[in-house]
């Protein structure tokens, strides 16, 4: 473990740059996809219903809607819930932007809850503080993979009327008790952009159990256009449809929904790779002293999306960007997840201040990912778990 650290001239402990996310596509993905090219539907056809059809009964759930990105889900559940101007939505600042720049798609305003310290998940004891009669609904991130308290926030949410939408772009495959992630929101989002759990290239998911907010999505995803002749207002002949809603081409292909089908039959294979990775990951770090591992919990299972340590500082004698960069010139590919979403200059300027969330702020500046994703073999994790030992014995107090 020893050594000079790569960053003042020594040798990296590995030659090439390992990732800290990556996909997993193999001959069979290949094969299903290049039977659809060949097929007569690229978009709109046969594989999306059936990935759709997969992807509910996998996680429990009366409906899927497959739409064009995670994103692109978390606008269409924010539509589904009504979210408009004027609007509050109470939102964790402990994630990637788009949880909360769905809010402001709609035109609503979000309003950040700070996180618990242990999970970094959203604190249920400083939810009912800010809720008012202009909350509307709350967006959950499960941060990392790890399930929310959702004990505690469905019972605010069923309390004081408010909807309750999941972004669980972390968390496909996580648990709750005996109930997968994507049944236990009003509305849940998925993403399965390459560094997560399944990919499709782009694309992402709804799930719900209420046919209303299902038949929303649908219209959402679509432009905002019915065909079905019973819901229409006139009736010109069979070429006839109408737009009933400002919607979106959020559709999702055919091409992307076959990849996704292939990929999900290997998704428990895959969710049994992170947690290896993570047990290796956990003892290799549990007793030292200059970083806490990640909280866990053995009745609500993380999906682990990331795996984020959190750094002592007291037992630096450098701060995090140090770090960061001896580990990145080790070639590890280490990452922040997250800068507090109000940091960004965007949300400066909407009047958002520092100081509104001080456990997310002072987290953040702790935290470095680590690589963790199912094709990482054994030599890779060794590599990480030399790194980081390398790193933080050189620059311990
Ligand atoms: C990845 C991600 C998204 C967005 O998903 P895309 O498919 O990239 O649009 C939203 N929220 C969180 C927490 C994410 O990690």
């Amino acid at each position: 473990m020893s050594g000079m650290l790569a960053i003042n001239g020594g040798k990296p402990v590995r030659e090439t740059y390992l990732p800290y996310g990556k996909q997993w596509v193999d001959d069979k993905d290949i094969e299903a996809v290049t039977r659809v090219l060949r097929s007569d539907y690229l978009t709109t056809g046969p594989e999306v219903n059936k990935f759709e059809k997969l992807m509910a009964e996998y996680l429990g759930v009366k409906y899927a809607v497959a739409i064009s990105n995670g994103t692109a889900a978390l606008h269409a559940a924010c539509f589904a819930a009504g979210i408009q101007h004027g609007d509050e939505v109470l939102v964790s600042p402990m994630t990637f932007a788009a949880s909360s720049n769905s809010v402001l798609y709609c035109g609503g305003k979000p309003v950040f809850v700070d996180v618990d310290f242990q999970t970094m998940n959203i604190d249920p004891s400083k939810i009912v503080a800010l809720i008012t009669d202009n909350t509307k609904a709350i967006i959950a991130v499960d941060f990392t993979g790890a399930p929310c308290d959702y004990e505690k926030i469905i019972k605010i949410a069923k309390q004081n009327d408010l909807i309750l939408i999941e972004d669980a772009a972390h968390a496909l495959g996580a648990n709750y008790g005996d109930r997968k992630i994507g049944n236990l929101a009003d509305l849940t989002t998925f993403s399965f952009h390459p560094v997560k759990h399944i990919t499709t290239g782009e694309g992402g998911l709804i799930t719900t159990n209420d046919p209303e907010l299902w038949r929303k999505l649908l219209l959402f995803r679509n432009h905002g256009i019915k065909r079905d002749k019973e819901q229409l207002i006139n009736n010109h002949g069979a070429w006839y449809y109408e737009q009933h809603t400002l919607g979106y081409n959020y559709r999702i292909t055919d091409i992307q929904c076959v990849l996704g089908t292939s990929q999900l039959s290997r998704l428990d294979g895959f969710l049994e790779m992170r947690r290896d990775i993570v047990r290796k990951y956990n003892n290799a770090f549990r007793d030292m002293p200059t970083i806490t591992i990640p909280s866990y919990d053995d009745v609500n299972l993380s999906a682990w999306h990331l795996y984020v340590i959190r750094l002592k500082l007291d037992e630096l004698v450098v701060g995090r960007a140090e770090i960061y960069n001896a580990l990145l010139a080790e070639n590890i590919g280490v990452n922040v997840h997250y800068i507090p979403v109000y940091y960004h200059p965007y949300y400066r300027k909407l009047g958002y201040k520092k100081g509104i969330c001080p456990v997310a702020e002072q987290t953040y500046e702790e935290l470095i990912s680590l690589p963790l994703f199912p094709k990482m073999n054994d030599k890779d994790v060794e590599d990480v778990i030399g790194a980081v030992n390398k790193v933080v014995d050189h620059y311990r107090k």
